[in-house]
């Protein structure tokens, strides 16, 4: 498959170049030059194959020229080793679980493929690859575990003091092999700040091969849609075959690969993009003006984002059909006060836990279902992380009900290790050449 500049169509470059690229040169986001239709046959049939086997094919489709069938087909059961399962909590009412990988949330789907593919496309003898990656939590978690021991790679996260939580920094920091964290003493942005100058250095590009791990990656993005096709697997075994997703939008990579997925001819009636305070999208799909803004912290701090890169995606699948797009998607936002109100809902009715950024898309799912109400029609929302990683937002009645994952405990037995810096760039540079 050949990818294009969302900003430039006739440029085209392989998916190796793609992936170590992260975007084009104009500042376009990459996407496949053509998205090829699955054929009913699988479509229909989906419930009779697991998640790494609908992975492979989907893979496949989208690949299959890139990455010989064998290799790929390894990559995909290495990477996607865990469950994404779908659970009823009452009639036409689903949550697709996303957090039963290693940083327990959705991200590693996207961190451990491309991982797998960066470190395959480094050839024998290439020199090692070094991810610089700039988290105010779920990313980097995703990264550090996703590139944990992947041969040739090295990954140097910079995570801002004291503004990730408990679970999130034990991820970041004890890890050790080829991971190592910056504890940077300022804020995400000045994190993001240090990446981005480390990239326009020529002292330190004349002595690394850096690379992001940005989410904007389109091998974060095509993993994804795995888990779209599966939870239609999942629901097609009860018999179910009209479904719509919630999905609590951030940068927008989640909602964009299942309208990937939709476009590979996946039957889905309806998208919901649920969000915060910080609700750009939201507000187009009402007023039809894209009006990107200031993003404003909130709870569910992981989709605090006021210009989501990944919007030009989606609007490049839709660029000859807008009509479509509007009558595809529906936006929900709700503020903090909402959040919190919407996680207590969900605890009393179903005795079950979600995180802020997934009570969100809970809420929009049933504001959604209040008005269109589809008995033969299943509502799925997509939880993103697991509780456990947001701690402090819940009461205490709540977070005593929160089943801690063993992985977790495993953790905190082990030691934290990280290097603290200031924001400046020349420390962070001087850490770089003389830690080589
Ligand atoms: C990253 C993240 C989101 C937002 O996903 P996007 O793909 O950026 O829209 C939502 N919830 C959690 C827990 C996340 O980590």
């Amino acid at each position: 498959m050949k990818f294009y500049s969302t900003n430039n169509t006739d440029l085209r470059v392989g998916f190796k170049e793609a992936v170590f690229n992260s975007m084009p040169q104009d500042k376009g986001l990459y996407m496949p030059v053509s998205i090829p239709r699955l054929e009913d046959e699988f479509i229909n049939n989906l419930d009779q194959y697991t998640l790494p086997e609908i992975a492979f094919h989907v893979a496949q489709n989208l690949l299959g020229d890139d990455i010989p069938a064998n290799d790929l087909k390894a990559i995909i059961y290495d990477a996607i080793n865990f469950y994404a399962p779908v659970v009823k909590l009452e009639q036409n009412v689903y949550v697709l679980e996303l957090f039963h990988g290693p940083s327990l949330a959705f991200k590693d789907f996207g961190a451990r493929f491309m991982s797998r593919v960066m470190s395959y496309f480094l050839e024998a003898g290439e020199k090692q690859l070094d991810v610089l990656v700039a988290t105010s939590g779920d990313t980097g978690g995703a990264v550090a575990l996703g590139f944990l021991g992947v041969p040739n790679t090295r990954v140097t996260i910079l995570y801002p003091k004291g503004k990730v939580s408990q679970i999130q920094e034990l991820q970041l920091t004890t890890n050790g092999q080829n991971i190592r964290a910056l504890e940077i003493d300022g804020t995400f942005d000045d994190c993001q700040a240090l990446v981005k100058q480390a990239f326009t250095d020529a002292e330190l590009n004349g002595k690394f091969r850096l690379t992001s791990a940005n989410s904007i990656n389109i091998a974060r993005l095509i993993p994804q849609t795995f888990y779209y096709f599966n939870a239609y697997a999942q629901l097609l075994k009860e018999g179910i075959n009209k479904i719509i997703f919630a999905v609590p939008s951030g940068n927008f990579g989640n909602i964009g690969a299942g309208l990937l997925a939709w476009k590979m001819g996946l039957p889905v009636e309806q998208f919901i993009a649920a969000t915060n305070v910080n609700d750009t999208v939201p507000e187009f799909l009402k007023t039809g003006i894209y009006q990107p803004k200031p993003s404003v912290a909130t709870l569910s701090n992981a989709m605090d984002v006021g210009n989501p890169s990944n919007w030009v995606r989606i609007a490049d699948m839709f660029k000859d059909d807008a009509g479509a797009l509007k009558s595809l998607i529906s936006g929900y936002r709700y503020t903090d006060e909402e959040t919190l109100e919407a996680m207590d809902a969900v605890f009393k009715q179903y005795d079950y836990v979600v995180c802020p950024h997934t009570a969100i898309a809970w809420k929009a799912l049933k504001a959604y279902q209040a008005k269109h109400l589809a008995t033969d029609t299943a509502g799925v929302f997509l939880s993103t992380a697991h509780p456990c990683k947001f701690p402090d937002v819940f009461t205490q009645e709540i977070a005593d009900k929160i089943e801690v994952p063993t992985q977790v405990a495993e953790l905190e037995k082990k030691e934290r290790q990280a290097v603290s810096l200031g924001k400046d760039f020349e420390g962070f540079k001087g850490y770089l050449l003389n830690n080589a």
